[in-house]
């Protein structure tokens, strides 16, 4: 199978939809392979625009679902973002991509898939981001504040430490809802305050944690 030209058909494809309009954004998922981070028996449908299973019950998102909070992330070269939910590692390697001066944080709460994230991103020779093994409704304060973060798990409610480790002027997205439908959440931090902007429907599996699902 010529998964370059599959990975270029699938981002057209996109941009014909109107998922992807930025060139920072188009690059980075033309250069990224999706084929290496899902199983191997699951690589021919590495770019059907659909989620894939990845082990333990987990998913890695659709393309058109990573395209979406990519470009409401509206990230910079030299942004420092945190992720909750590693999963295969794609998201990152997409924000790494873009964020190529700066840095990414993810984190992950099943070991097994923080070693399959590891070893996805090692393969691709990204560099710039890191996986932390831990509950990630409690955020990463160590490298706090962040320029960017991104949730790729269905959230309760947002969840207090997140808002509290986003810099000012800074972007949070998050699935908030139930365990069945939720809303993609826009958090901004403007002079203090926080506003809230919804971006429609979407799907994730659950974000399990303190300050999430049990
Ligand atoms: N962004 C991923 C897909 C995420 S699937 C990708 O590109 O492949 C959601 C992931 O969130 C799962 O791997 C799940 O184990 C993880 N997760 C759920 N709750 C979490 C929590 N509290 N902290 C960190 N990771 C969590």
């Amino acid at each position: 199978m010529d998964y370059v030209s599959e990975r270029k058909r699938l981002v057209d494809n996109l941009v014909s939809e109107g998922y992807l309009e930025t060139q920072s954004v188009i690059d980075a998922m033309l250069k990224i392979p999706r084929e290496r981070f899902v199983p191997e028996a699951m690589r021919n449908s590495a770019y059907a625009d659909c989620p894939l299973p990845i082990g333990e019950g987990q998913t890695i998102s659709a393309p058109h679902m990573v395209a979406i909070m990519t470009e409401k992330l509206q990230l910079g070269e030299n942004h420092v973002v945190l992720e909750v939910g590693s999963g295969s590692g794609y998201q990152a390697a997409v924000l790494a991509e873009i964020a190529k001066h700066g840095f990414i944080y993810t984190i992950e709460r099943v070991p097994t898939l923080v070693e399959y994230a590891r070893n996805n991103l090692r393969f691709c020779g990204i560099r710039n981001v890191e996986i932390v093994p831990s509950d990630g409704t409690l955020g990463y304060s160590k490298k706090a504040p962040y320029d960017r973060i991104i949730v790729t798990a269905a959230a309760p409610k947002i969840p207090k430490a997140l808002v509290s480790q986003l810099k000012e002027d800074g972007l949070l997205l998050i699935p908030v809802g139930n365990r069945f439908l939720q809303t993609l959440v826009e958090v901004r931090k403007e002079k203090g305050k926080v506003f809230e902007k919804n971006h429609g429907g979407c799907v994730f599996v659950p974000l399990i944690g303190e300050d999430g699902w049990n």
